[in-house]
């Protein structure tokens, strides 16, 4: 459906857990407070939102999370919303820890797109940056994932968070000499994979995080790669803008929500792992969807009203964000909560 600015709104995140096996610097260095269960949606009520979404219009769905893949039930879930009818495209994004595990389930359930977090190629700070991460593990669940995923035709994307390494890695006292952001563009030019740079948002422990500005980093590219040209083609259905490089296998993508806001285009809602349905990052507007799902009502009573919500909290939606005014910024939530 189109939101009062006439934007078309077709793509929902819905993040299933809130928990997470790693804990990354700038979303939840400390972990979080351990929600019960009961709190949190079950499977068949994600799909039940999911599926008053496709009536709405949603037709592509990211399940993220925490880290959706140490929900139980994550690949059946992924199936559940393969099934939904309206629901074109059903894909994840997860830092890659349990990807080696659950890679078959997920192809079997029928993913269409996974998306790797993956910020260093330096084991020493990957482990300082992810509270003690094993690169060897994402490394090692990314290649897999290429072999599997070529012949179906399956995008695997990286998302890295762009930040000052050098920096990164003096704050959490961690040698590294590497050259910074560039290291990961060795990823995309020996492996056909995007790699997708994104500005840190100033939502949770990112506020405590500088962002990386994306022009500057986009002049650095010109200057190395003069021959670097912008990639039309679409990779997908997201804010990022594309460039090739020549000799690289795959695309390098900016997602530069600061430096090159994109609300204009915005296409999204998000679902929180506790059901409430976001219209905007920075803000706190939206619904509780739980309240309806768990009021005791009858099946179609309840569709009916979270129709009714979700059609309001959709129309609505922000014209944009404010983060270059951190002060108006009224979503108080960690990244971990929000799902991304
Ligand atoms: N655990 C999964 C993962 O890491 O992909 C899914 C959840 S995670 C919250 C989703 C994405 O949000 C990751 O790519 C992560 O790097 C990114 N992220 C977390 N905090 C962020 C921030 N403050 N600004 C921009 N991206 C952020
Ligand atoms: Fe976990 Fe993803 Fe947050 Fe890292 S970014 S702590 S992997 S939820």
């Amino acid at each position: 459906m189109k939101d009062h600015l006439g934007r078309t709104i077709d793509y929902m995140r819905i993040s299933i857990t809130d928990r997470c096996n790693l804990r990354c610097r700038y979303c939840m260095p400390e972990g979080i407070d351990c929600i019960p269960m009961t709190e949190i949606l079950t499977l068949e009520e994600y799909r039940q939102v999911a599926a008053c979404g496709a009536a709405l219009g949603i037709r592509r769905i990211k399940v993220t999370g925490g880290e959706p893949l140490v929900r139980l039930g994550c690949c059946d879930f992924i199936r559940m919303l393969k099934e939904i009818p309206g629901i074109e495209k059903v894909t994840i994004t997860t830092n890659g820890i349990l990807l080696g595990k659950y890679l078959e389930e997920l192809l079997q359930a029928g993913i269409d797109g996974i998306n790797i977090s993956l910020d260093t190629l330096d084991p020493r700070l990957y482990s300082a940056l992810t509270g003690g991460g094993e690169l060897k593990s994402v490394l090692s669940a990314l290649t897999d994932t290429l072999r599997a995923c070529k012949d179906r035709q399956i995008p695997v994307k990286i998302n890295t968070v762009s930040m000052d390494l050098k920096q990164a890695a003096l704050q959490l006292g961690c040698s590294y000499d590497g050259p910074g952001w560039q290291e990961m563009l060795e990823l995309a030019r020996r492996y056909p994979v995007d790699v997708r740079f994104i500005e840190m948002m100033p939502i949770g422990y990112g506020k405590l995080y500088g962002s990386a500005d994306h022009q500057k980093i986009l002049k650095q590219l010109k200057d190395r790669y003069p021959d670097m040209e912008e990639d039309h083609k679409v990779h997908g259905y997201g804010p990022a803008v594309y460039y090739r490089i020549p000799g690289f296998q795959g695309s390098i993508g900016l997602i530069s929500a600061l430096h090159g806001k994109f609300c204009h285009s915005c296409n999204r809602v998000r679902l929180t792992s506790q059901g409430y349905l976001k219209s905007c990052l920075c803000y706190e507007d939206g619904a509780d969807l739980k309240k309806i799902l768990q009021s005791g009502k009858g099946r179609e009573e309840t569709e009916r009203e979270l129709l009714a919500v979700m059609r309001q909290v959709i129309g609505d939606k922000p014209g944009e964000h404010c983060f270059e005014h951190p002060e108006r910024i009224t979503e108080h939530e960690n990244m971990v909560k929000i799902g991304g």
